[in-house]
């Protein structure tokens, strides 16, 4: 219940308008049903032939209040109708009262209906928050977050899971707002009309709950367990789409069908147990209902048929009709109260993701950055993935204005750590890097990551225009630089990379969409345009991590173009995986296993004849 109550203040307050409408509505609703009901005792009193109404049964003196204004109302009806039945006949009578009912459930119907028109924008604006906060969330998380969690497990917690808390305990909230009103309601009416009764039943009621509750509690578990599942088989075909080449290449498809096989059969083991155990709340329900109603029926009976009966036939018949109703209600919130038991178990996975916490501190009053002016600087910067394992150790580099740095070393030496480093995509767990003397750390990290452009390994494309991904880094609500216009800017900076040529072929030119992650371009021309990218943010500092995936010639030689191109004029930290292209940098540091070993131009490094030396030599 404390659960429940978590979940209505996180979700509802945005939509109290639509919810106390909602409320409003249910209530219009259910005391319209009464009505409709109510039709059922006339009815049944004219046709078994019961018209007059036997007021010495009741004794008016012996009840009050309410309970007398209401016998006194039903006194004066049944007069009007022993009345319009000795005037026009009871067919006609009967025909009236029909139409009362046919008119009372239109009313009803029309209310109920108003009532979830209203629930469904508090279901779907709540199922839109949540995926907001999710991508927000995503978007912000540091990048540590993205290595220890699998892709697929993120992608299944912000579908799955958050499908999983629409279809339960959202659907639970629809029967939450309504039916609690309706079984009150229902239960004052079986008071007013028989409050024996209706204790009676009262007193039945615990057990009722007590055997529907004992199933309810094993579904959080193993609700989270088929959600993990779920995220597992996500995973999975997220990596099978990804490595198709590799798959086929090695004759992979019966490895994984057998294992994607398993994991989809393990997975429907635990949804047919979930499931299954669901599905027994209606029927449960259902049969401890109407074994209720059978006991009802023999107390009813014997207060009917009992000395100084309190009750009549006919009413005794609309009070079951009214207890039936409180079954369907109590069978929904029964099935509700399942809902949320498998919902919750989502939810808290979607708040795991929610609130890890950022280890890339924002400064509570950052210093202003507009231009970088000198250096930037490692001082003892030691680092690690984990605590326990050091990737850089004792890092001391100056990278001056307007220099190029390369490192260079053997893969797995950390090189694209180290450059990670600079745009605080991790901090160094020890030791500091300072930009012109301030630690970056004091810097907003939007104002630090603006200074830069980053060029990767694998070009990072998205499924969007050729104009669109170049434009990625910018913005262009602002007027674009040197007075031109942003087209202008655009192609200029693809000319500079190489990049105008090939774009201009293609069927669209600049407007042409390039494919999920640039799947219909080449390397070289993935490369080129990330180039591009790069070139028209104009940043002053430089990170370049160098593709290791093989060009042909003539596309590495329009690539290294690009490139210096897009070097000359910026301080630059480029990962050097092939040394003929870093020959000229202004300074080489030779890394090996986190430790920087040599550092010099590249002929004090052949000069000494040690690490660089043996690197220039392997690759020969
Ligand atoms: P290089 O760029 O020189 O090839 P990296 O900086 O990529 O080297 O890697 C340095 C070391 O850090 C390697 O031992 C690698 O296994 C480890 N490493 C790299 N990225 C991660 C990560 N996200 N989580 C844990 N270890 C990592």
């Amino acid at each position: 219940m404390n659960n429940l109550f978590r979940v209505f203040g996180r979700f509802v307050p945005p939509y109290r308008g639509q919810m106390v409408l909602n409320i409003l509505f249910n209530l219009l609703s259910t005391i319209l049903s009464l009505f409709s009901f109510a039709a059922i005792i006339p009815v049944l009193q004219i046709l078994f032939g019961l018209t007059s109404v036997d007021t010495e049964q009741v004794d008016l003196a012996q009840v009050e209040g309410l309970q007398n204004m209401i016998a006194a109302l039903r006194t004066n009806l049944y007069c009007l109708l022993d009345e319009q039945i000795a005037l026009r006949g009871a067919s006609v009578v009967l025909l009236w009262l029909g139409l009362f009912l046919v008119f009372m459930t239109g009313l009803k119907c029309g209310t109920s209906w108003l009532a979830n028109y209203f629930m469904v924008p508090i279901r779907t604006g709540v199922l839109r928050d949540l995926r907001q906060q999710l991508y927000n969330k995503v978007l912000s998380l540091p990048m540590g977050y993205f290595t220890e969690a699998r892709r697929g497990d993120i992608i299944s917690r912000m579908t799955n899971d958050v499908g999983e808390v629409e279809g339960s305990i959202m659907s639970a909230l629809d029967i939450l707002f309504k039916d609690p009103i309706m079984i009150l309601v229902y239960l004052t009416t079986l008071l007013l009309i028989s409050w024996q009764l209706t204790l009676f039943v009262l007193l039945l009621m615990p057990i009722a709950i007590f055997f529907i509750g004992r199933i309810g509690r094993s579904l959080k578990k193993a609700s989270t367990k088929g959600q993990e599942q779920n995220a597992e088989i996500l995973s999975s075909i997220d990596e099978t789409l990804l490595g198709l080449r590799v798959v086929k290449g090695f004759n992979a498809q019966d490895k994984l069908r057998v294992r994607f096989t398993n994991l989809i059969n393990a997975t429907r083991a635990t949804f047919n147990r979930i499931n299954r155990r669901y599905y027994l709340a209606h029927p449960l329900s259902e049969f401890l209902g109407t074994a209720l109603i059978a006991i009802i029926l023999w107390f009813g009976g014997l207060l009917i048929l009992s000395e100084n009966a309190t009750i009549d036939a006919s009413t005794f018949i609309y009070y079951l009709v009214i207890f039936y109703s409180i079954i369907n209600p109590s069978k929904d919130l029964s099935r509700a109260a399942y809902g949320i038991r498998r919902g919750m178990a989502s939810l808290e996975r979607i708040d795991a993701v929610l609130n890890t916490p950022s280890n890339i501190l924002e400064p509570a009053n950052p210093q202003p950055l507009q231009l970088f002016q000198t250096e930037i600087r490692f001082e003892h910067v030691h680092f690690g993935y984990q605590p326990d394992r050091e990737v850089l150790t004792d890092i001391d580099l100056v990278i001056p204005k307007g220099k190029t740095v390369a490192l260079v070393g053997q893969s797995g030496s950390g090189k694209t750590t180290l450059t990670d480093l600079v745009p605080r995509f991790y901090d160094p767990l020890q030791g500091r890097i300072t930009l012109d003397g301030t630690d970056i750390k004091r810097f907003a990290t939007h104002d630090l990551r603006d200074l830069m452009g980053i060029v990767c390994q694998e070009p990072i494309l998205f499924n969007d225009t050729v104009y669109n991904n170049i434009t990625f880094g910018v913005d262009t609500s602002q007027p674009a630089p040197n007075g031109m216009s942003w087209d202008e800017a655009v192609e200029q900076a693809a000319r500079i990379a190489n990049a105008h040529e090939f774009i201009a072929a293609m069927p669209e030119g600049y407007q042409t969409v390039i494919g999920d992650r640039g799947s219909r371009l080449s390397g070289g021309q993935r490369q080129r345009l990330s180039i591009a990218r790069a070139i028209l943010k104009n940043p002053p500092v430089l990170i370049l991590d160098e593709a290791t995936s093989a060009l042909d010639s003539e596309s590495e030689k329009l690539v290294q173009e690009a490139l210096e191109h897009l070097m000359t004029q910026r301080t630059t930290l480029v990962v050097a995986h092939r040394l003929s292209t870093i020959k000229h940098a202004d300074l080489i540091c030779v890394m090996h296993e986190g430790h920087i070993v040599e550092q010099g131009t590249h002929e004090q490094l052949i000069a000494l004849n040690g690490y660089y030396t043996k690197l220039v030599q392997m690759q020969k």
